[in-house]
């Protein structure tokens, strides 16, 4: 199969910097809890950050914080998403739990990631979840109505 990738511009280099600026800022080291930045850029250019937090319980990943970061800030569409590791790891690729996140909230969104070879490029992220269980926030904000979730 294969997977189109998109060359990063100067607006994914800036995002790639403000994530690895979040981690290398706020991380508490190689053992610690803090230790994946990542940045989402909304529709109308603006950016906005997110640090992991990692607990036994299945705390959020860097992703999931500077998702709902944007969306605390007013952010509706989100075109781009990066995660930066610290100590120097670079562009991480998102775990599958995130992918099928923004595949459900932000279907056109662009995820920054390694690719064939190592190289950091862009990827959409229908794309990148191919074959896709689809399951979309809209139906769980309806009330309930007696039938359970998922009912047609
Ligand atoms: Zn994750």
């Amino acid at each position: 199969m294969h997977i189109p990738t998109h060359e990063l511009t100067a607006a994914d280099r800036e995002l790639i910097d403000f994530a690895r600026d979040i981690v290398d800022a706020n991380t508490d080291g190689e053992d610690g809890v803090h230790t994946m930045g990542a940045a989402v850029r909304a529709a109308d250019g603006t950016m906005y950050g997110g640090i992991n937090l990692y607990h036994f319980t299945g705390g959020p990943c860097a992703e999931l914080v500077a998702l709902g970061n944007a969306r605390a800030s007013g952010a509706r569409e989100l075109a781009t998403i990066v995660a930066v590791g610290n100590l120097g790891r670079g562009v991480v690729g998102p775990c599958g739990r995130d992918r099928q996140v923004l595949f459900d909230y932000h279907p056109g969104i662009r995820v920054i990631l390694p690719t064939a070879g190592g190289v950091v490029a862009s990827v959409g992220i229908k794309d990148l979840v191919p074959f896709a269980y689809a399951w979309s926030p809209d139906a769980v904000s309806k009330a309930y109505d007696g039938e359970g979730p998922g009912t047609p």
